[in-house]
């Protein structure tokens, strides 16, 4: 049998104990996944951002140190280009000279290594005013080198020594402005930068000292004046930088820049300073017997470690950027594997809470709900739970199975009841209501919200009845008693309510009739029992007749014992009047 659903108000219980959000748990859940997600992208893309910045930026920090270095390089070489100049100036020219072709190769040399500086907006601009001020000197050497020797002049030959030393002058803007983008770019940069650049001046400074002794040897006589306090400044300069450098040279230098190094003050600070002093001292002495092209070749071997230096030292700049460089590298891999896991957990988290903690909640919430209501046919379904779900699925299990039991015992002892409860309203021998029955059932008429304005009530007593005992037995008494019962009952309407009041006598009550009708159905009750003959056991019938009491009340709380006086008053009546007869009396009467 089907549970029954629990009361409405028992339900009102159960799902107004609290106040209920609007919001619902699933639609929460979705906004929590949302949100745990969202956060953990804005983390991971902060986090790759950072990375991707400090990749871009070491990239940035390459790039303008490599172009830094061929600014210096291209300063280099404008220095360098003096070493052939020098020489060229120094003496005759003659055909197919080899001094020229050098200087030729010098020349184009410088032009490349200019053509190779990055062409920045600011650094196009100095670039070009360089270019210029070179081709003005070139063209002031190149006018003395049409000449014979002996008609270029000192002057003029100094002059031209001194136009190259302006076409260096203007490599500085073009290394201040490279310098001043390096550190735009990284300003950490700058003791790097000012040391390439203190190297850079270094090997300037050596080339224009080499030149003053050009000028010297030219001159046939060791410098004097404005010259000679160029050269000694420029003396004081080198030796400044030169301890500014070994500053640097500490032991965290690279191996291979302290290596450059100790070559650099070997050859050139010891050797090359040196060769230059001495050069000079002895100029105007009769033993000097130098030209500036024996000089300068002699000299300009000195100056390669300078330039060594430098490579060097860019060389481990650029190894130790590209070690940040490969860092970043290594941490934004990292930065993008971390994010990816973290948000593939997140995800699986929440995936994984989903469905085993909260959809089987969901589910086992209204499965709870189905038992509260009192639905108890769908069994519990236990499949794809967790160890600890699966235990609160049993749990509902074994309570389904428990609200069941108590279900059919329930419906058991209403029918019990029920049976119990048709027992005590039956009478035994005749299967119609008993006295108790009747009363209660006239009671209950009474005080209904809607009473028949009337009730009426026909007492049944049958004739003579002790007589049928004595002559055929009891037991034909008892047969004849329940076909009595049997034919009453055929002859009443709905509504009517037969009842069998004791002994033999039989009442019937019919709400809301009329006088005449509640006549009209003793008549037919009364024939009913004396029109056809009783059968009795032996095959023989017997005859027997009723007298019946008719009474007639309105409905009020003592209607019982007033129709119970009335009829009876009315039976008694008709008993005296000879029996098998109807008779009326109503309660007023
Ligand atoms: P009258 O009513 O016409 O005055 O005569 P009567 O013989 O019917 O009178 P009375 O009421 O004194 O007798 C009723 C008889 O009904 C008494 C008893 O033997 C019989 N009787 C009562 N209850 C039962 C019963 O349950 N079974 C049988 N077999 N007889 C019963
Ligand atoms: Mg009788
Ligand atoms: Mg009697």
């Amino acid at each position: 049998m089907l549970p029954q659903p629990l009361p409405f108000e028992d339900r009102i219980i159960i799902f107004r104990v609290g106040r209920a959000r609007d919001i619902s748990l699933n639609q929460l859940f979705l906004v929590a996944i949302s949100l745990i997600l969202a956060c953990t992208l804005v983390l991971g893309i902060s986090l790759v951002g950072q990375y991707h910045r400090a990749l871009r930026e070491s990239d940035q920090d390459l790039v303008r140190l490599h172009s830094f270095r061929e600014v210096l390089a291209a300063a280099n070489r404008v220095s360098a280009e003096r070493g052939p100049t020098n020489v060229a100036l120094g003496r005759d020219s003659v055909a197919n000279d080899p001094i020229l072709e050098r200087l030729a190769s010098y020349r184009q040399a410088s032009d490349e290594a200019i053509a190779r500086v990055a062409p920045g907006p600011l650094l196009a601009a100095e670039t070009k005013r360089l270019r210029e001020r070179l081709a003005q000197s070139r063209g002031a050497v190149d006018v003395l080198l049409a000449q014979p020797l002996a008609e270029r002049g000192q002057d003029k030959v100094e002059q031209a020594i001194f136009a190259m030393f302006k076409a260096y002058d203007a490599t500085q803007p073009v290394i201040g402005t490279a310098m001043t983008e390096l550190l735009a770019s990284d300003a950490e940069l700058i003791g790097l930068a000012l040391i390439a650049q203190m190297v850079a001046e270094l090997r300037d400074y050596a080339g224009r000292l080499g030149s003053y002794v050009v000028i010297a040897i030219t001159h046939g006589g060791p410098l004097s004046g404005a010259n000679r306090a160029a050269f000694e400044q420029a003396q004081g300069r080198i030796m400044q930088i030169r301890d500014m450098i070994s500053q640097q040279m500490t032991a965290n230098a690279a191996a291979s820049v302290r290596e450059a190094h100790s070559a650099t003050e070997r050859a050139f600070f010891t050797d090359g300073l040196r060769l230059i002093d001495e050069t000079h001292q002895r100029q105007g002495t009769p033993g000097a017997a130098d030209t500036p092209e024996s000089f300068t070749d002699a000299i300009v071997p000195s100056f390669a470690p300078i330039e060594k230096l430098r490579d060097t030292f860019f060389d481990a700049a650029l190894a130790q950027l590209e070690d940040v460089r490969t860092e970043a590298r290594t941490a934004l891999f990292f930065a993008y594997a971390i994010t990816a896991v973290v948000l593939g957990l997140v995800l699986l988290l929440l995936l994984a809470s989903r469905s085993f903690l909260f959809a089987p909640l969901m589910r086992a919430r209204e499965r709870v709900i189905d038992l509260a209501e009192g639905r108890l046919a769908r069994p519990i379904d236990k499949r794809g739970l967790t160890r600890e779900m699966l235990h609160l699925f049993q749990a509902l299990a074994v309570l389904r199975s428990r609200l069941i039991e108590r279900e059919q015992l329930d419906a058991e002892r209403n029918r019990l009841t029920a049976a119990l409860t048709v027992q005590a309203d039956t009478d035994g021998l005749t299967g119609v209501l008993n006295r108790g029955a009747l009363e209660r059932a006239v009671k209950r008429l009474a005080e209904a919200p809607q009473p028949p304005a009337w009730i009426g009530l026909i007492m049944l007593d049958l004739d003579y009845f002790k007589a049928v005992n004595d002559q055929h037995g009891h037991a034909a008494g008892d047969a004849a008693l329940r076909v009595t019962a049997a034919r009453l009952r055929h002859t009443l309407r709905q509504g009517d309510i037969l009842a069998r009041f004791g002994g033999e006598e039989f009442v019937i009550v019919v709400p809301d009739a009329g006088e005449a009708r509640l006549l009209e159905m003793a008549e037919r009750l009364r024939r009913a029992i004396g029109d056809t003959p009783f059968p009795i056991d032996d095959g023989s019938t017997i005859k027997l007749s009723a007298s019946l009491g008719v009474a007639r009340v309105p409905a009020n709380p003592d209607v019982w014992p007033q129709l119970l006086k009335a009829a009876d008053g009315a039976l008694y009546e008709a008993k005296r009047q000879g029996r098998n007869r109807v008779v009326v009396r109503s309660a007023t009467g």
